[in-house]
């Protein structure tokens, strides 16, 4: 059963998600702030997916975000904004989560990028998925979830693995930013291209050398991007 954690200051909300969520078969795990939700999963089993509301009393959601990550990269994270501002989307992207979702959602639509988050996010390896892919100085390893530059080991979130499984697996092959979008966010992903560009910068800062003049991660204007 897919343990959610669902971090909702108001009580209304959190209790209708946490309801819904185990309707849909699911095990939900509340908390009414962020400091709450960083104790409950220092304590507990680990959580296969989070719910962070943004505007939280205390730290917010964006802060917990950043912490959750530094400790945990196979977490799935959605970040749940009350304005659909694009800054506040990319934000939470860049500080490590793998989706957004506005208020006021349906929970329908709350269901199925769960669903789609939790596909993604496996912590268990699949034993067909095994394989070890290297391209120049870098190594992706399938069974263990592991990719080193140089024999140094890179921590990338489960998002940014799977963009990189689909690099390897296309090497010096432009890939478009819906064929990126649809590989690693699923067919019924409804959400946006940008999420695919925000990854990108986020695997750049971590895999080249100088971020700003990527060797590797080659943007094709107007297309997608190429594994170099
Ligand atoms: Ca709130």
């Amino acid at each position: 059963m897919k343990r959610i954690l669902v971090v909702e200051d108001e009580a209304s909300i959190r209790e209708m998600v946490a309801l819904n969520l185990k309707m849909h078969g699911m095990e939900a795990v509340e908390a009414e702030s962020a400091e709450q939700a960083l104790e409950l999963l220092a304590k507990s089993e680990p959580c296969d997916a989070a719910l962070l509301d943004v505007m939280l009393p205390g730290m917010n959601g964006f802060s917990l975000c950043e912490e959750i990550r530094k400790k945990d990269d196979a977490i799935g994270i959605i970040i749940v904004s009350a304005k659909g501002q694009e800054i506040d989307k990319i934000r939470g992207l860049s500080l490590g989560a793998d989706d957004y979702i506005t208020k006021p959602f349906s929970v329908s639509e709350l269901l199925a990028r769960l669903d789609a988050l939790c596909r993604r996010v496996t912590r268990a390896p699949a034993a067909e998925s095994a394989g070890h892919l290297e391209s120049g100085a870098f190594v992706l390893d399938k069974s263990s979830r592991t990719f080193s530059k140089n024999g140094q080991s890179i921590d990338l979130t489960q998002v940014e693995f799977q963009i990189m499984e689909l690099f390897f697996e296309n090497v010096g092959i432009a890939l478009e930013r819906e064929k990126i979008l649809k590989g690693v966010w699923g067919e019924n992903y409804f959400g946006d291209v940008k999420i695919v560009d925000v990854n990108i910068r986020r695997l750049r800062m971590k895999i080249e050398e100088e971020p700003s003049n990527p060797k590797h991660i080659l943007t094709v204007w107007g297309y997608g991007y190429r594994w170099n």
